[in-house]
């Protein structure tokens, strides 16, 4: 390991995504962004749906999109427990931009059959998605 990395494991329901060490992370906090470094006290906090970025080991930059989940931070591990999560360049960005557009119409018709917040957090999670993928 490194003098100056930490071991970041992201995991969903469905599988490990990603387990590797990273110069740096920065996670979508529920009460704003949760920087990592090596060394950083222990933490546990909420995500959000957003954008989680790191450095890797050859100082590459990083993105990948994480729809809600939790974090925790301890002896240099940086855990993330996340619903769903997508490396930028594996998001199917048509499907992206179809899902957003969906949720905008959804949430533009008023209709009381819609559940907005359901509609909302969709389109949260598309623009996450553009995000991540560098679409925007
Ligand atoms: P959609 O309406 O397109 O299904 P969604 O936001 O409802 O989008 P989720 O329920 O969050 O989709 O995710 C379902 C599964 O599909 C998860 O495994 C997630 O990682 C994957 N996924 C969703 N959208 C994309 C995408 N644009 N590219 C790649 N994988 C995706």
């Amino acid at each position: 390991m490194a003098d100056n990395t930490f071991m970041v494991e992201i995991v969903t329901p469905e599988e490990i995504l990603f387990r590797d060490e990273v110069q740096f992370l920065v996670a979508p906090g529920t009460e704003g962004e949760l920087g990592i470094l090596r060394n950083h006290a222990p933490l546990v906090g909420a995500l959000k749906i957003g954008v989680l970025r790191y450095k890797d080991q050859n100082g590459t930059q990083k993105k990948m999109a994480v729809s809600g989940g939790f974090m925790e931070v301890v002896d240099n591990v940086a855990r993330v427990l996340a619903e769903t999560a997508e490396h930028g360049e594996d998001i199917d960005i048509l499907r992206a931009k179809a899902a957003r557009e969906r949720a905008e119409k959804r949430l533009q018709a008023r209709d009381e059959t819609i559940n907005a917040l359901r509609a909302e957090m969709a389109l949260k999670r598309a623009i996450a998605r553009l995000k991540a993928a560098g679409v925007e």
